[in-house]
Protein backbone atom coordinates (compact mmCIF):
# COMPACT_ATOMS: atom_id res chain seq x y z
CA UNK A 1 0.00 0.00 0.00
CA UNK A 2 1.43 3.41 -0.93
CA UNK A 3 0.82 6.35 1.01
CA UNK A 4 1.16 8.44 -1.40
CA UNK A 5 0.64 8.26 -5.59
CA UNK A 6 1.72 11.37 -8.04
CA UNK A 7 0.62 11.12 -11.52
CA UNK A 8 2.45 12.83 -13.43
CA UNK A 9 6.22 13.82 -13.74
CA UNK A 10 6.39 17.31 -14.35
CA UNK A 11 7.52 20.27 -11.86
CA UNK A 12 3.91 19.89 -10.03
CA UNK A 13 4.61 16.00 -10.04
CA UNK A 14 8.33 16.20 -8.75
CA UNK A 15 7.57 18.69 -6.44
CA UNK A 16 5.05 17.37 -4.54
CA UNK A 17 7.57 13.97 -4.49
CA UNK A 18 10.10 16.42 -3.14
CA UNK A 19 8.09 17.33 -0.47
CA UNK A 20 6.24 14.18 0.57
CA UNK A 21 9.56 12.58 0.37
CA UNK A 22 11.17 14.49 2.88
CA UNK A 23 8.16 13.74 4.54
CA UNK A 24 9.16 10.37 4.78
CA UNK A 25 6.04 9.22 2.55
CA UNK A 26 7.96 7.59 0.54
CA UNK A 27 5.91 8.83 -2.52
CA UNK A 28 5.15 6.47 -5.87
CA UNK A 29 5.99 8.96 -8.73
CA UNK A 30 4.17 7.98 -11.87
CA UNK A 31 6.00 9.25 -15.04
CA UNK A 32 3.42 8.87 -17.81
CA UNK A 33 4.31 8.60 -21.50
CA UNK A 34 6.35 11.71 -21.68
CA UNK A 35 8.80 11.48 -18.34
CA UNK A 36 9.00 15.33 -17.47
CA UNK A 37 6.15 16.60 -18.97
CA UNK A 38 5.80 19.36 -21.67
CA UNK A 39 9.00 21.49 -20.70
CA UNK A 40 11.31 18.61 -21.65
CA UNK A 41 9.97 19.71 -25.12
CA UNK A 42 11.24 23.24 -24.54
CA UNK A 43 14.90 24.12 -24.86
CA UNK A 44 16.32 26.43 -22.51
CA UNK A 45 14.12 27.57 -19.82
CA UNK A 46 15.40 31.23 -18.79
CA UNK A 47 12.22 31.64 -16.67
CA UNK A 48 12.55 29.48 -13.92
CA UNK A 49 14.19 31.46 -10.85
CA UNK A 50 17.92 30.16 -9.98
CA UNK A 51 19.05 29.94 -13.70
CA UNK A 52 20.46 33.01 -14.56
CA UNK A 53 21.97 31.12 -17.60
CA UNK A 54 18.91 29.66 -18.32
CA UNK A 55 18.56 25.46 -18.00
CA UNK A 56 17.53 23.02 -20.47
CA UNK A 57 13.90 21.96 -19.90
CA UNK A 58 14.97 18.19 -20.02
CA UNK A 59 17.86 18.86 -17.91
CA UNK A 60 15.66 21.03 -15.56
CA UNK A 61 13.09 17.37 -14.90
CA UNK A 62 15.99 15.33 -14.66
CA UNK A 63 17.27 17.24 -11.70
CA UNK A 64 13.96 17.87 -10.23
CA UNK A 65 13.60 13.83 -10.59
CA UNK A 66 17.15 13.06 -8.86
CA UNK A 67 16.30 15.67 -6.06
CA UNK A 68 13.24 13.93 -5.15
CA UNK A 69 14.81 10.52 -5.39
CA UNK A 70 17.83 11.87 -3.36
CA UNK A 71 15.07 12.16 -0.14
CA UNK A 72 13.33 8.41 -1.24
CA UNK A 73 10.32 9.09 -4.08
CA UNK A 74 10.23 5.90 -6.04
CA UNK A 75 9.84 6.20 -10.18
CA UNK A 76 8.16 4.00 -12.00
CA UNK A 77 7.97 4.72 -15.93
CA UNK A 78 4.08 3.78 -16.25
CA UNK A 79 0.70 4.82 -17.16
CA UNK A 80 -2.57 4.77 -15.31
CA UNK A 81 -4.48 2.55 -16.97
CA UNK A 82 -7.59 2.76 -14.83
CA UNK A 83 -8.36 4.25 -11.13
CA UNK A 84 -10.90 3.23 -8.83
CA UNK A 85 -11.85 6.52 -6.45
CA UNK A 86 -15.22 6.00 -4.81
CA UNK A 87 -13.36 4.60 -1.63
CA UNK A 88 -9.67 4.41 0.22
CA UNK A 89 -7.09 2.98 -0.15
CA UNK A 90 -7.54 4.11 -4.30
CA UNK A 91 -6.72 1.58 -6.58
CA UNK A 92 -5.09 2.47 -9.71
CA UNK A 93 -3.82 0.11 -12.86
CA UNK A 94 -0.60 0.60 -14.18
CA UNK A 95 0.72 -1.41 -17.46
CA UNK A 96 -1.59 -4.28 -16.01
CA UNK A 97 -0.42 -4.17 -12.27
CA UNK A 98 -2.72 -2.92 -9.43
CA UNK A 99 -1.54 -0.56 -6.88
CA UNK A 100 -3.77 0.68 -3.69
CA UNK A 101 -2.96 4.28 -2.35
CA UNK A 102 -3.87 5.90 0.41
CA UNK A 103 -3.72 9.84 -1.03
CA UNK A 104 -3.17 10.29 -4.60
CA UNK A 105 -1.99 13.73 -5.95
CA UNK A 106 -2.66 14.48 -9.76
CA UNK A 107 -0.56 16.68 -11.43
CA UNK A 108 -1.05 15.37 -15.55
CA UNK A 109 -0.34 18.31 -17.24
CA UNK A 110 -2.11 19.70 -20.30
CA UNK A 111 -1.31 19.46 -23.49
CA UNK A 112 -1.23 21.73 -25.91
CA UNK A 113 -4.10 22.24 -28.73
CA UNK A 114 -2.22 21.33 -32.19
CA UNK A 115 -3.86 22.66 -35.85
CA UNK A 116 -2.82 19.95 -37.53
CA UNK A 117 -1.40 21.82 -40.53
CA UNK A 118 1.02 19.99 -42.53
CA UNK A 119 4.80 21.78 -41.63
CA UNK A 120 3.56 22.46 -37.78
CA UNK A 121 5.02 18.87 -36.10
CA UNK A 122 8.07 18.73 -38.65
CA UNK A 123 9.16 22.57 -37.57
CA UNK A 124 8.45 22.29 -33.70
CA UNK A 125 11.35 23.87 -31.91
CA UNK A 126 12.44 25.54 -35.63
CA UNK A 127 10.30 28.20 -35.33
CA UNK A 128 7.03 26.65 -34.72
CA UNK A 129 5.93 26.83 -30.58
CA UNK A 130 3.01 27.27 -28.20
CA UNK A 131 4.86 28.95 -25.53
CA UNK A 132 5.54 33.14 -26.49
CA UNK A 133 6.96 33.30 -22.47
CA UNK A 134 9.34 30.40 -23.24
CA UNK A 135 10.90 31.28 -26.59
CA UNK A 136 9.66 34.60 -27.80
CA UNK A 137 12.76 36.26 -26.71
CA UNK A 138 14.67 33.10 -28.61
CA UNK A 139 17.22 35.72 -31.06
CA UNK A 140 16.04 33.69 -34.26
CA UNK A 141 12.35 35.85 -33.03
CA UNK A 142 14.46 39.61 -32.72
CA UNK A 143 13.26 41.98 -35.11
CA UNK A 144 11.24 39.16 -37.22
CA UNK A 145 7.92 39.32 -38.47
CA UNK A 146 6.10 36.50 -36.33
CA UNK A 147 2.22 34.73 -36.39
CA UNK A 148 0.34 34.23 -33.35
CA UNK A 149 -2.76 31.91 -34.13
CA UNK A 150 -5.61 31.88 -32.13
CA UNK A 151 -8.17 34.16 -30.70
CA UNK A 152 -8.83 34.30 -27.08
CA UNK A 153 -7.14 35.26 -23.93
CA UNK A 154 -3.96 33.32 -24.35
CA UNK A 155 -3.74 34.34 -28.20
CA UNK A 156 -4.09 38.56 -27.25
CA UNK A 157 -1.40 37.51 -24.41
CA UNK A 158 0.88 35.93 -26.56
CA UNK A 159 1.14 38.58 -29.33
CA UNK A 160 1.14 41.39 -26.68
CA UNK A 161 4.34 39.58 -24.98
CA UNK A 162 5.61 39.06 -28.70
CA UNK A 163 5.26 42.61 -29.61
CA UNK A 164 8.75 43.21 -27.59
CA UNK A 165 10.69 41.14 -30.01
CA UNK A 166 8.96 40.80 -33.35
CA UNK A 167 9.10 43.27 -36.30
CA UNK A 168 5.04 43.10 -36.17
CA UNK A 169 2.69 40.62 -34.70
CA UNK A 170 0.26 38.85 -37.31
CA UNK A 171 -2.72 37.63 -35.15
CA UNK A 172 -4.30 35.31 -37.22
CA UNK A 173 -7.95 34.17 -36.01
CA UNK A 174 -10.43 32.01 -37.90
CA UNK A 175 -13.05 34.36 -36.94
CA UNK A 176 -14.12 38.06 -37.36
CA UNK A 177 -14.04 38.68 -33.88
CA UNK A 178 -11.71 37.58 -30.98
CA UNK A 179 -13.02 35.54 -27.85
CA UNK A 180 -10.86 37.04 -25.81
CA UNK A 181 -12.15 38.82 -22.82
CA UNK A 182 -12.52 42.59 -23.76
CA UNK A 183 -10.34 44.04 -21.98
CA UNK A 184 -7.23 41.75 -23.41
CA UNK A 185 -9.24 42.34 -26.66
CA UNK A 186 -9.09 46.24 -26.48
CA UNK A 187 -5.48 46.32 -25.63
CA UNK A 188 -4.23 43.91 -28.32
CA UNK A 189 -6.39 45.82 -31.23
CA UNK A 190 -4.90 48.85 -30.28
CA UNK A 191 -1.30 47.84 -30.27
CA UNK A 192 -0.05 49.48 -33.53
CA UNK A 193 2.84 46.50 -34.38
CA UNK A 194 -0.40 43.70 -33.90
CA UNK A 195 -1.97 43.24 -37.69
CA UNK A 196 -5.51 40.74 -36.98
CA UNK A 197 -6.08 38.21 -39.95
CA UNK A 198 -9.54 38.17 -39.74
CA UNK A 199 -11.58 34.67 -41.02
CA UNK A 200 -8.23 33.08 -41.76
CA UNK A 201 -6.28 29.69 -41.05
CA UNK A 202 -3.10 28.52 -41.30
CA UNK A 203 -3.00 26.01 -44.11
CA UNK A 204 0.44 24.76 -44.07
CA UNK A 205 3.66 26.17 -42.10
CA UNK A 206 6.32 26.80 -44.66
CA UNK A 207 9.49 26.24 -45.00
CA UNK A 208 9.81 22.05 -44.36
CA UNK A 209 12.58 21.55 -46.47
CA UNK A 210 14.42 24.59 -45.37
CA UNK A 211 14.29 22.85 -41.99
CA UNK A 212 12.84 25.99 -40.04
CA UNK A 213 9.98 28.21 -40.32
CA UNK A 214 9.88 31.26 -43.49
CA UNK A 215 6.17 31.58 -43.43
CA UNK A 216 2.76 30.38 -43.13
CA UNK A 217 0.50 29.74 -45.89
CA UNK A 218 -2.75 31.12 -45.25
CA UNK A 219 -6.55 30.72 -46.29
CA UNK A 220 -9.73 33.56 -45.90
CA UNK A 221 -12.02 31.52 -44.87
CA UNK A 222 -15.32 33.95 -46.22
CA UNK A 223 -12.86 34.80 -50.25
CA UNK A 224 -11.31 31.46 -50.11
CA UNK A 225 -8.09 33.67 -50.89
CA UNK A 226 -5.04 31.97 -50.28
CA UNK A 227 -2.22 33.87 -49.68
CA UNK A 228 1.34 33.26 -48.02
CA UNK A 229 2.38 35.83 -44.91
CA UNK A 230 6.42 35.54 -44.55
CA UNK A 231 7.39 35.25 -40.60
CA UNK A 232 10.33 33.87 -38.91
CA UNK A 233 7.66 32.10 -35.60
CA UNK A 234 4.36 30.54 -35.86
CA UNK A 235 3.15 30.91 -31.98
CA UNK A 236 0.32 28.36 -31.75
CA UNK A 237 -1.99 29.48 -29.01
CA UNK A 238 -5.27 27.85 -29.77
CA UNK A 239 -5.77 26.14 -26.40
CA UNK A 240 -5.07 23.35 -24.11
CA UNK A 241 -5.91 20.03 -23.64
CA UNK A 242 -5.68 19.10 -19.77
CA UNK A 243 -5.02 15.84 -19.32
CA UNK A 244 -8.39 14.81 -16.95
CA UNK A 245 -10.16 12.37 -18.90
CA UNK A 246 -9.64 8.94 -16.98
CA UNK A 247 -10.17 10.89 -13.59
CA UNK A 248 -13.57 12.34 -14.38
CA UNK A 249 -16.18 11.73 -13.41
CA UNK A 250 -15.80 11.47 -10.27
CA UNK A 251 -13.32 14.18 -10.19
CA UNK A 252 -14.93 17.62 -10.59
CA UNK A 253 -13.73 19.43 -13.75
CA UNK A 254 -14.83 22.99 -15.12
CA UNK A 255 -16.40 22.64 -18.84
CA UNK A 256 -12.75 22.96 -20.30
CA UNK A 257 -11.98 19.55 -18.25
CA UNK A 258 -9.61 21.51 -15.38
CA UNK A 259 -10.00 19.95 -12.36
CA UNK A 260 -11.52 21.96 -10.19
CA UNK A 261 -10.17 21.88 -6.35
CA UNK A 262 -12.42 22.28 -3.56
CA UNK A 263 -10.61 23.19 -0.29
CA UNK A 264 -6.73 23.90 -1.09
CA UNK A 265 -5.51 21.67 -3.41
CA UNK A 266 -8.31 18.80 -2.56
CA UNK A 267 -10.54 17.60 -5.00
CA UNK A 268 -14.32 17.11 -4.25
CA UNK A 269 -12.70 13.06 -3.31
CA UNK A 270 -11.27 13.43 -0.23
CA UNK A 271 -7.63 12.07 -0.42
CA UNK A 272 -7.15 13.12 -4.16
CA UNK A 273 -5.37 16.08 -4.74
CA UNK A 274 -4.57 18.03 -7.73
CA UNK A 275 -1.47 20.00 -8.97
CA UNK A 276 0.04 22.29 -11.81
CA UNK A 277 -1.62 22.65 -15.35
CA UNK A 278 -4.28 20.53 -15.14
CA UNK A 279 -5.90 22.70 -13.11
CA UNK A 280 -4.61 26.03 -14.07
CA UNK A 281 -5.76 27.34 -17.31
CA UNK A 282 -4.24 31.31 -16.56
CA UNK A 283 -0.70 30.93 -15.30
CA UNK A 284 0.84 28.16 -17.08
CA UNK A 285 4.10 28.52 -15.61
CA UNK A 286 6.92 25.79 -14.45
CA UNK A 287 7.23 27.68 -11.58
CA UNK A 288 3.21 27.99 -10.76
CA UNK A 289 3.01 24.29 -10.85
CA UNK A 290 6.12 23.37 -8.56
CA UNK A 291 4.45 25.80 -5.86
CA UNK A 292 0.93 24.14 -6.48
CA UNK A 293 2.50 20.59 -6.09
CA UNK A 294 4.52 22.08 -2.79
CA UNK A 295 0.96 22.97 -1.75
CA UNK A 296 -0.74 19.66 -2.41
CA UNK A 297 2.13 17.49 -1.06
CA UNK A 298 1.84 19.91 2.12
CA UNK A 299 -2.27 18.91 2.06
CA UNK A 300 -1.69 15.22 1.41
CA UNK A 301 0.59 15.22 4.45
CA UNK A 302 -1.78 17.03 6.85
CA UNK A 303 -4.69 14.90 5.31
CA UNK A 304 -2.63 11.38 6.24
CA UNK A 305 -1.85 12.84 9.71
CA UNK A 306 -5.64 13.21 10.11
CA UNK A 307 -6.99 10.39 8.60
CA UNK A 308 -4.18 7.56 9.38
P1 LIG B 1 -9.76 29.58 -25.65
O1 LIG B 1 -10.41 30.68 -24.91
O2 LIG B 1 -10.44 28.27 -25.75
O3 LIG B 1 -9.46 30.12 -27.11
C1 LIG B 1 -8.97 29.31 -28.11
C2 LIG B 1 -8.96 30.10 -29.41
O4 LIG B 1 -8.37 29.29 -30.40
C3 LIG B 1 -10.36 30.50 -29.88
O5 LIG B 1 -10.34 31.79 -30.39
C4 LIG B 1 -10.64 29.47 -30.96
O6 LIG B 1 -11.42 30.00 -32.02
C5 LIG B 1 -9.27 29.17 -31.49
N1 LIG B 1 -9.17 27.82 -32.00
C6 LIG B 1 -9.48 26.65 -31.36
N2 LIG B 1 -9.21 25.61 -32.13
C7 LIG B 1 -8.72 26.11 -33.30
C8 LIG B 1 -8.25 25.53 -34.49
N3 LIG B 1 -8.22 24.19 -34.65
N4 LIG B 1 -7.81 26.33 -35.49
C9 LIG B 1 -7.82 27.67 -35.32
N5 LIG B 1 -8.23 28.29 -34.22
C10 LIG B 1 -8.69 27.51 -33.22
O7 LIG B 1 -8.30 29.21 -25.07
P2 LIG B 1 -7.26 30.17 -24.33
O8 LIG B 1 -7.09 31.44 -25.03
O9 LIG B 1 -6.06 29.30 -24.09
O10 LIG B 1 -7.94 30.44 -22.94
C11 LIG B 1 -8.37 29.36 -22.10
C12 LIG B 1 -8.95 29.93 -20.81
O11 LIG B 1 -7.90 30.56 -20.05
C13 LIG B 1 -10.01 31.00 -21.06
O12 LIG B 1 -10.97 30.86 -20.07
C14 LIG B 1 -9.26 32.28 -20.89
O13 LIG B 1 -10.07 33.36 -20.51
C15 LIG B 1 -8.23 31.92 -19.82
N6 LIG B 1 -7.02 32.76 -19.95
C16 LIG B 1 -7.03 33.94 -19.31
C17 LIG B 1 -5.94 34.78 -19.44
C18 LIG B 1 -5.95 36.11 -18.75
O14 LIG B 1 -6.95 36.43 -18.13
N7 LIG B 1 -4.92 36.90 -18.83
C19 LIG B 1 -4.85 34.42 -20.22
C20 LIG B 1 -4.89 33.20 -20.87
C21 LIG B 1 -6.00 32.38 -20.74
P3 LIG B 1 -12.97 30.37 -31.81
O15 LIG B 1 -12.97 31.65 -31.06
O16 LIG B 1 -13.49 30.50 -33.21
O17 LIG B 1 -13.57 29.23 -31.06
Amino acid sequence: MEKVVIIGSGPAGWTAALYTARAQLAPLVLTGQQPGGLLTTTTIVENFPGFPEGIDGYELMTRMQKQAERFGAKTSFGSVEAIDFSRRPFTLVVEGETITAQTVIIATGASHRHLGSPGEHELENKGVTYCATCDGALPVFRNQPLVVVGGGDSACEEALYLTRFGSEVFLVHRRDSLRASRIMTERTLANPKIKPVWDSVVTEVLEVAQGKVTGVKLKNLKTGAETVQPCAGVFIAIGHLPNTKLFSPPITTDENGFVVPQQGTMTNVPGVFVAGDCADHVYRQAITAAGSGCAAAIDAERFLTANP
